[in-house]
């Protein structure tokens, strides 16, 4: 059978950016700041820089949450002195994680592919933090839909590794040959489906296409979910 779907989070189903947007807003808000639209952009390239840095070695992950919001207060209007960094990327977590936004049609598309192929069943496959995704997941109405998640903080591994795979497939007694992983990003979900042999499928595709197919290995690429449900029927169709 073809019929076990795992599928990336974040620019998969779920908007993160949009999420990290509405809770940045709102927790500065919150604290008596001003918030105008070129704050999230602003935000976004430093605390990017900061991951490569943590990535690096060169801070640490509460150096990265105190100096994200260190930078965000100087961009903003208002008495930030008694303000706690650490207290606000708290709340802005918080926020964050009941605050779940929908790529367009992510819904309507997940409840079709429940409804269209017989058996199927769908699992979040996510790295990233647990509290996080489960809220944002729940805040959407998407959780009615699938049937699991396994998610990287609470796996301890992280994708692109293939042990993250063999874990879910362990963990829900399925053959590889049953599943396909459906995301994004070529580092963690085309890669590491290559790596745990799986069939894959490239969302949303940019850049050089036939050469990364070639490199990572995947199998179908779609650029919507239209396409996607056609992919996947098509796919659950096959005899092996
Ligand atoms: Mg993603």
């Amino acid at each position: 059978m073809h019929n076990i779907f795992f599928f990336d989070l974040d620019q998969t189903l779920l908007d993160f950016h949009a999420s990290e947007k509405i809770a940045l807003g709102t927790v500065l808000k919150e604290n008596g700041l001003s918030y105008t639209d070129d704050v999230y952009p602003a935000f976004k390239a430093y605390n990017k820089s900061l991951w490569l840095e943590l990535e690096k070695g060169t801070v640490t992950r509460t150096e990265l949450f105190t100096k994200r919001f260190i930078y965000v207060f100087s961009l903003c209007e208002g008495d930030h002195s008694s303000l706690d960094p650490l207290k606000v990327n708290s709340d802005f977590i918080k926020t964050m994680s009941v605050n779940g936004v929908l790529m367009d049609g992510a819904l309507e598309f997940v409840r079709r592919l429940k409804d269209g192929i017989p058996g199927s069943r769908i699992y979040i496959a996510s790295n990233g933090a647990t509290i996080n995704a489960k809220g944002r997941i729940a805040s959407t109405g998407l959780d009615r839909y699938i049937d699991g998640l396994f998610i990287s903080e609470d796996m301890g591994v992280t994708k692109p590794d293939p042990a993250f795979f063999d874990m879910c497939l362990e963990h829900i007694g399925e053959t590889k040959e049953s599943c396909i992983m459906i995301g994004d990003s070529l580092s963690s979900d085309m890669l590491g489906a290559k790596n745990a042999s799986l069939d894959s499928v490239w969302f949303m595709p940019s850049g050089n296409i036939e050469e990364a197919m070639r490199e990572y290995d995947i199998d179908y690429c779609a650029s919507s979910y239209d396409e996607l449900y056609d992919i996947l029927r098509k796919w659950s169709l096959q005899d092996t």
